[in-house]
């Protein structure tokens, strides 16, 4: 038999993947079981983009290695989209880096800040795979409970002195995955003035950064006074040109992170295919009414759902960005109990809150990844067991 590495060993489940599974040997059955448990982009990525990548895969400069830190119009790219949308200013050589997705950055910021020992920040509830850069890090967690009385956003002054002089990296994310909570610029000023007081280092993960609501345009970290001092931004075409397939991403920001980022994967990987490349120059640089025309698609399901979860009984405030619906469960029970039975009773897959920390315990979060009619359908069979 093979002995893993230590580090192995205090890596936690993939959440996804066993959530993947329970409806998945469901599903097996037989039975009509709609998900709304995983983050998986159901519209299809803008044709403008797939015919660039298939004009591209001809172009034999492309079957070659690529360079090491992806193509300058890329970075380019990249530059100017956040200058037009957040006007940001970035050199694209020195303060973009190419990644394979966000995720790929968000695991390597922990291999190049922390030691064993040091202490993460991280937000409770809150993406797991922040937990599993640390775990592999050998670096310790500090959650930072995210309530609902303060907006979902973190309370500094509440966290422990101990671990706030021991941490050397931060985790945020707005738009939020789960509570799809906002931040405001007056948050992210704090954010700057405590990470600077404490020698901390913001990741701020973008991932839903395209996706507001009601009209209101999520805020750039990026945007904030001194932002680039102290952090990164992590920036990914996943959802905003639902490129979750493809796995481009960007580290933004901060010239020291950007570089070290860029050299650890130096060591890991070349890049990505220059195809994909090319077109997720097409994404940032083309047209943006496919992000205007998805995020209408998301706000339409929004406002299905709640109404039809409201004439059920099940209130709870609407999600000012991100493709996710934060709810409290049923009186009396946990969030893994209640998930279960709706899985069980009404074949709908829901991630339950506990998934995503402590603090998540008491919520479902439910992903607007599917149809208007399929919404109305998980509503009506949740209504049928008169939880509410
Ligand atoms: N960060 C958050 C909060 C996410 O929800 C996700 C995907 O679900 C990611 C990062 C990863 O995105 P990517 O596809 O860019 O790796």
């Amino acid at each position: 038999t093979i002995t893993p590495a230590r580090r192995m060993q205090t890596l936690p489940e993939q959440f996804f993947a066993a959530l993947v599974a329970k409806a998945n040997a469901r599903a097996a059955t037989g039975r009509d079981v709609i998900n709304l448990g995983q983050g998986n982009p159901d519209l299809p990525t803008p044709q403008s983009i797939v015919d660039r990548l298939k004009d591209a895969a001809d172009n034999p400069a492309y079957h070659k290695y690529p360079p090491f830190r992806g193509f300058p119009f890329l970075k380019q790219a990249v530059a100017e989209r956040y200058l037009a949308d957040y006007g940001v200013e970035l050199d694209p050589d020195k303060e973009v880096a190419v990644l394979f997705g966000g995720k790929s950055g968000l695991i390597e910021i922990s291999q190049i800040l922390l030691n064993p020992g040091d202490v993460c920040l991280v937000p409770d509830p809150g993406y797991p795979d922040y937990w599993s850069g640390v775990a592999l890090a050998g670096a310790e967690m500090e959650f930072m409970p995210l309530k609902e009385e303060n907006a979902f956003l973190p309370d500094y002054e509440a966290l422990s002195g101990e671990a706030v002089r021991r941490a050397k990296l931060m985790f945020l994310n707005y738009p939020n995955n789960p509570t799809a909570a906002t931040a405001t610029p007056e948050f992210y000023e704090r954010t700057v003035a405590f990470a600077r007081r404490n020698g901390i280092v913001v990741a701020s993960d973008f991932a839903y950064g395209a996706i507001g609501f009601d009209g209101q345009r999520p805020v750039s970290f990026l945007e904030t006074p001194g932002a680039k001092e102290v952090g990164v931004e992590f920036y990914t075409l996943s959802k905003s040109y639902n490129m979750a397939g493809w796995r481009v991403g960007f580290a933004i920001g901060n010239r020291q992170i950007v570089e070290l980022i860029n050299l650890i994967q130096d060591h890991m990987y070349c890049s990505l295919f220059g195809g994909i490349q090319e077109a997720a120059a097409e994404a940032l640089t083309g047209s943006q009414q496919s992000v205007r025309d998805l995020v209408a698609v998301y706000e339409r399901r929004r406002n299905v759902l709640y109404e039809a979860l409201d004439a059920i009984g099940w209130k709870a405030g609407k999600p000012a960005g991100s493709f996710f619906c934060w709810l409290p469960v049923a009186p009396g029970h946990t969030s893994m109990s209640f998930a279960d039975l709706l899985l069980e009773q009404a074949d709908v897959v829901v991630a339950p809150g506990s998934g995503f920390g402590k603090s998540g315990e008491g919520y479902v979060r439910l992903g607007l990844l599917t149809s208007e009619d399929r919404l109305r359908e998980v509503a009506v069979r949740i209504g049928r067991l008169g939880l509410f």
